[in-house]
């Protein structure tokens, strides 16, 4: 099963912090999620988990249950306590696979569970989905707004999950504009961001583009998402009666 890569930026790098005693299950861990992207840090023990938390401040953790010193669960415990640590998104890794204990990870505040043994590309799966899930990291796969949604990489662009079929540079200009939404942007703008400051194109070529992803997008009776503003450009914007 291949997993692929989500090329977060190397600012946005996540960091997840692995908790885990078992040396080579710690190492396997730290190299797949690094060639994930990932930043890992980690620790061997309950005591010395608590103290990475407040030093490396994780986006993620990945907490195993059975640990030396404090075990997972009173870690957890422990961070849920403090206001600091309340939201860090938790993934509990047990050994056990009672859905008993399953419960009581989650019942004490963690976010997910994992069961030992697990396969590397549930792991990362389950990690993402968290990081998505606690907005810590914007997904880097999709782009939404209103009814659309961009996957960036499947190349695939929806609306209300109905597909919309976009040339390559009406996709560009959408992209642009779902990064931005609801700013107004003048064609000029939109030349650069879309086409390059190096290409010469005239302003009224946007026209022509911003006509076709009006087609594009808005299908029968749906609100029309790209507003005209007069004399200033274009924007989109599920709101037709705010004022540019
Ligand atoms: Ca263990």
């Amino acid at each position: 099963m291949g997993m692929m890569a989500e090329n977060y930026s190397s600012l946005a790098k996540p960091t997840v912090l692995i908790v885990e005693d078992e040396a080579p299950l710690l190492t396997l861990l730290r190299y797949n999620l690094e060639k994930q992207g990932f930043r890992v840090d980690e620790a061997a023990d309950g005591q010395e988990a608590l103290l990475r938390v407040a030093e490396a401040r994780p986006d993620v953790m990945l907490l195993d249950w059975m640990l030396p010193s404090l075990s997972g669960i009173e870690v957890c415990r422990q961070l849920r306590r403090r206001a600091e640590t309340r939201d860090l998104p938790i993934i509990m890794v047990t050994a056990r696979t009672e859905d008993q204990d399953a419960v009581r990870a989650l019942d004490i505040g963690a976010d997910d569970y994992i069961a030992k043994p697990f396969a590397m590309e549930h792991v990362i799966a389950r990690i993402r989905a968290l990081l998505r899930r606690s907005g810590r990291v914007a997904s880097k796969g999709t782009l939404t707004y209103a009814e659309i949604a961009m996957d960036q990489d499947a190349h695939r662009v929806t609306r209300d999950g109905r597909p919309l079929h976009l040339g390559p540079t009406e996709y560009r200009l959408l992209e642009f504009f779902l990064q931005h939404p609801g700013r107004v942007f003048a064609r000029e703008q939109l030349l650069d961001a879309v086409w390059g400051r190096d290409i010469h194109v005239e302003p009224r070529t946007v026209d022509v583009h911003i006509r076709r992803l009006r087609k594009a997008i808005n299908q029968d009776h749906e609100v029309d998402l790209i507003r005209t503003v007069r004399s200033a450009g274009y924007a989109l914007d599920s709101d037709p009666n705010r004022l540019g």
